[in-house]
Parts: structure tokens; sequence; C-alpha cells
């Protein structure tokens, strides 16, 4: 079987990226990418796109779920208790690797216990229904169970990234209002030094804390727990209220707190097991952290209401260290970031070939632009296409996937999903045609949209400008099969000489150069041009800077894309700046370039 198909064009890969010119569009937007890989995973749990988008229902696939009289329902029940009673009791819902390599196995019936008895010993402590509990843990299973325990006792989950400081925590805390916080003793000497800027916090659980350094009103996880009855009633939730609030990762500003709720579980379960795809016996690992939507939906919620076993890693990055996880679990699907995925690129072929992975069948990514030279790269070292999929803190699903069933487009986010119509539209929110780049809208109403931001009602109704859409902030443009390409951010779509330049198309050509590890492009106010277009790189290993070496690159880049297009101004750096869930901030670069204030910075990335 033939699995690289570029229908149209010569072998030659530089053809094969060649600008298409018959479409309808400005600047390089129209570099539509011909590359198609038609490889599926066997058997999917989604077999027929077109049927199931014509046909799907949301109300219908409620019948998935567990819901209790009165149309109440808990997200956490579905998550973890109906599974003592479909014959998942004694199944591995958590496989916990330790910063050092230990191997903790965590059953349903365990993990359902666990959060029983902190739900109670949270409730002793005065937690009432929508009171915000935030967890500020690095990646163990009291992080996982405490976050099931808040949303059992109806109280508001906040999950924080451990790799915050003492400024981002104080800003969520604060914003919040947080009545507790679940730290361990590392972690709380951070928390320590803001202490009396929040006055809303009443108590800190500490996880493995030592009871003769805690003050008054601080806990150990483990004296909390220890007398607390493994017997707790599930409180039944109205639909609508309130499940976690998570901050937005920050890229593009100051970070908002989106507020989701129980009735989201619908959209985490039916996305879980379309775009996921995952089956019983299959062994799954989402890398990111739940201090980031991708670590909260499908690093928890969406997994464990499919009943899956799930991995997960302590440890940091690492290439070597990754793929030993995926040997040693016997990983069979992995859920990455497209940073994560350039950075194993940067760290060669030859420790891919180290590792087995033999037990890897289905590859996602998400969270930032997928360069294709990153999905051909995966089809060279893993045999396997790597599936991108579009979505936000905001929408709280996936909504627009490269579904299993469907051929994988490089460089494509995929098609929307049953039950979610997508667009491009203009700015008075007419739907523009295929090829033609506008803004990337949805149709509200999928049952995990955003439901407020967090004490922010005008931040909120800004989403819904545009009337009849949700706008996401994105730009985009659709092809002829109604597959879905990125463009940019609306603010960081570049202006020029007259043509219209979206960021990822310039950051892909220049990452399809040898020498190019990674790459963030911005637009720089020029006298002549209206803006150029600037380009920071990180070089690949083994390359050292040299005016040759940039000229090439340039030469390469202009090959790649319209005249109009190429980075006028390449800047080599050591590295970019990017927000602790991976993505780069091209606002920094720019801010720092034109010696602007830089803004919100609490979620920068800074080791
Ligand atoms: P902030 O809203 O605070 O600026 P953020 O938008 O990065 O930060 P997230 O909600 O984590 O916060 O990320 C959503 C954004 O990530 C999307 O709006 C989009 O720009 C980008 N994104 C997510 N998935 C993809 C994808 N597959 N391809 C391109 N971009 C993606
Ligand atoms: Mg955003």
């Amino acid at each position: 079987m033939k699995l690289v198909e570029r229908p149209g064009k010569s072998k030659d890969k530089k053809d094969a990226h060649a600008k298409d010119e018959s479409s309808d569009v400005s600047g390089v937007v129209g570099r539509a990418n011909h590359e198609v890989i038609k490889k599926f995973p066997v058997d999917p749990n989604l077999k027929d796109y077109e049927r199931a988008y014509a046909s799907f229902d949301w109300d219908e696939a409620k019948k998935e779920l567990a819901w209790f009289a009165g149309g109440k329902i808990n997200a956490a029940f579905n998550a973890v208790d109906r599974h003592l009673h479909d014959g998942r009791r004694n199944k591995v819902a958590l496989y916990a690797i330790s910063a050092d390599n230990r191997v903790e196995k965590w059953t349903f019936q365990e993990i359902y216990e666990a959060s029983n008895r902190m739900g109670n010993a949270l409730k002793e402590l005065g937690v009432k229904k929508g009171d915000r509990v935030f967890v500020f843990l690095p990646r163990v299973p009291e992080l996982y169970i405490a976050t099931i325990a808040i949303a059992k006792i109806g109280a508001i989950a906040g999950p924080l990234f451990s790799a915050f400081g003492p400024d981002a925590l104080r800003d969520r805390l604060q914003d919040s209002e947080a009545k507790i916080i679940i730290t361990n003793p590392q972690l709380k000497t951070k928390l320590d030094g803001i202490r009396n800027e929040l006055p809303h916090l009443q108590y800190v659980i500490v996880v493995n804390g030592d009871k003769s350094q805690l003050k008054d009103r601080e806990f150990t996880y483990q004296e909390l727990v220890e007398h607390a009855s493994e017997k707790l009633h599930c409180e039944p939730m109205d639909p609508e209220d309130p499940l976690y609030l998570l901050y937005t990762s920050g890229t593009t500003g100051k970070p908002k707190g989106v507020v989701h709720v129980h009735n989201d579980i619908l959209g985490h379960h039916m996305t879980t097991k379309w775009v996921l795809d995952l089956k019983d016996d299959d062994i799954y690992w989402c890398t990111a952290d739940p201090g980031w939507v991708t670590g909260t939906v499908y690093g928890i919620f969406g997994p464990w209401s499919n009943g899956t076993s799930v991995v997960t890693y302590e440890g940091r990055f690492d290439a070597d260290s990754w793929y030993e996880v995926i040997d040693k679990m016997k990983v069979t699907v992995w859920y990455t970031a497209p940073t994560a995925l350039r950075m194993l690129m940067k760290a060669g072929d030859e420790v891919v070939y180290r590792h087995s992975l033999a037990s890897l069948r289905y590859i996602l990514s998400v969270g930032e632009p997928l360069n294709p030279e990153v999905v051909r790269w995966g089809m060279k070292v893993f045999g396997l296409p790597i599936h991108d999929n579009w979505w936000q803190t905001e929408t709280g699903m996936q909504l627009i996937a490269n579904l299993p069933c469907m051929p994988v487009k490089p460089g494509s986010m995929g098609r929307p999903l049953p039950g979610v119509y997508a667009a491009v539209v203009d700015d008075a929110g007419e739907e523009l045609g295929a090829g033609q780049l506008g803004r990337l809208v949805v149709k509200p109403g999928w049952p995990a949209m955003l439901r407020t931001i967090w004490r922010n009602k005008e931040r909120f109704d800004e989403y819904f400008r545009i009337p009849g859409w949700y706008f996401s902030g994105d730009n985009a443009w659709r092809d002829e099969d109604g597959y879905f390409w990125f463009v940019g951010r609306a603010d960081d779509v570049i202006n020029t000489a007259g043509h219209r330049v979206g960021p990822f198309e310039v950051e892909s050509a220049l990452v399809e150069h040898e020498a190019v590890a990674e790459a963030g492009v911005i637009g720089k106010p020029d006298k002549e041009r209206g803006e150029i277009i600037k380009a920071f790189i990180v070089l690949a290993n083994g390359y050292k800077a040299s005016d040759e070496l940039l000229e090439d690159i340039r030469e390469h880049t202009k090959r790649q894309l319209a005249a109009h297009a190429y980075p006028r101004e390449i800047e080599v750096k050591d590295n970019l700046p990017k927000t602790r869930s991976g993505k780069i901030m091209r606002r920094l670069l720019k801010a720092w370039e034109l010696g602007l204030p830089t803004g919100d910075t609490s979620s920068l990335e800074d080791d």
C-alpha cells in the first residue's frame, strides 16, 4: 500500500509544497499542501465520518453517560464511580510513573475509595458546592485523586502548573478567591511568600507534608484522609453547575479564567471515543499537565469516562525518558503537542531507533500548529501519521480533528467533529467559501463550550461579538474537502506590502530546513511595506550561526513560499519564549523586538 500520496505533484518534495496558484486567496494562505497520508488505525470507533456528521445528535449521545434522577449528573461519577459496576472495577485506571521511575498502579476501585476519602476530608473542612479548591502539585496520583474528589462534592477544581512561580500563583488564587489549595512541601514554599496576599485562602493541604513544619490552618493530606470515610455520596449536580476553572495559556495576553460545567463530560466522553479512539485494551498516555486544559480534559475526565488505563509521568521532558515511558508501559495511544514533537525531532532519529515503540498504534497532537515537516518525520520514525486536532481552553473539548477514519492532511487541523459546525467568516459573520482566509468561528451549542469567564462577563461577551457565532480568535481557511487550515492568531497575521501572511506558514517553511529546529515569526513595522517578516530561529544540534547559513535558510524559505513571504530578517536564539503549555509566545518576541511593554508573563516558561 502506498502510504503517502501527493496527488497532482511530482515526487520532488519541493514541488509538493509549492504555492497552489489555483486557490482564491491572498498571501501565502493558498500554499495548500497536497500531501495526504492514508494510514488508518484498525477499526476506528468512528468509522463513517460523513454519516455520523449528517445524523449525530448530542441529546442521543447522553445515553452513553450515567445520570442521576431529575436530569442531574456528576462528571466525576462518570469518570470513576460508574466503572465499579461495568466490569472495570479492578481495571488499572492509573499507571503513575514517579520522577524516579517507580510505577504505581491504581485501579478504578482504588481511585474511587481514595477520592471518596478526600471528598469527605474536604467537606469536613467546610468546602461547599461552588467553592474553589485549587491543586498545585506535580503529576502525582494525589493530583488526579484530588481533582476527582473536588468534582464529586460539587466544588470547583482549579488545576495549576506545578512550575508556576509566585506571581502566576497569586494572580490565579486571588482572581478565583480559592478557599483551599492542595500542594506539596517543595511547592508550598512558593505559596508561603504570598500567603498574606490571599485573604480568601482558608486552608493549605500538603501531600507528604511534615506535620511539625506546618502552621495554623495547614494540614497534611495524609492526616486528613486517614480517618475519612471511604463512602461518599457523590453530589448530583445540575448539568450547568461549574466543574472546573482553568486559566488559558496566556499566549496572546493575560490568561482568562474559563469556567466549565459538569455537562462538559458529554463532550469529553464522545470526543475521547472518536478522536482519541480509545478501546478497552488501550494504554493511553497524554503528556499534558492538568495545568493545561489538555491535561485536565484528556488526561483525566475523557479517558476515565471511557474506562481507559491512563499513564502519567512525573518526570521532565527528555527524549530518551519519553520513549522509555512508551516502551515500559506499552503505550498504544499517545497524545502530545507540537513543541514536544519538535524537540523529539531535534533530539534525532538515532534515539528513536534505540527504542522499540512497537506498542504505539496511534499518535495525536494539539495546542499549536503542527508543521507538516513534523508529520513527515513522524511517518519516517514511528511509521505513523500524527493526527492533529484543534480546540481551546474555552471550547472545552476537541472541535476539529484529523479523525482516525479520514486521511491525514499534514499541516491541516482536520474537519469539524459530528455535532460541531465550524466555519470561516468575514468580520460581519458572513461565511466564506473554500480557500478564503477569515475568522475561525463555531456555532454555539456544543456541550463543553465555556459558560463564562470567571467574574468577567464583558470578556465572555466578546467571544460572541459576531452574532450567531463563537469567535475563536484564530484565523483559518477551509479547503474543498472541508479540512481546516490554521493561519495564525487573529493578532499575529502579518500585513506586508499589501499581502496577508500567516506566521505558521513561514515557520513551517523554516523548520523544513535541516538546520532549523524551531521558529517564531512576527511582523515588524516597516515604513515601506507596512510590516516586514522577522523570524527568530533555534538551530538544530550541530549547526552554528553564520552569514552563509542564514542566507541559505532565507533562500530556502523564499523557494518554499511566495516571494513576499520570506523573512527579511532572521535572528538566531538559544530558545524561544514559551508558555507553560509549550506555545511560542510571539507577542513577547514582538515586544522585545520593538522595545514595548511585555504585558502578562505569568505563564512564561522560565527553565
Ligand atoms: P491565551 O488565550 O491565554 O492567549 P492560548 O490561546 O494559547 O492562550 P489555549 O486555550 O491553551 O490558550 O490554546 C488555544 C489556542 O491554541 C487556539 O486558539 C489556537 O491558536 C492554538 N491551537 C490549538 N490547537 C491547535 C492546532 N491544532 N493548530 C493550530 N493551533 C492550535
Ligand atoms: Mg486563547
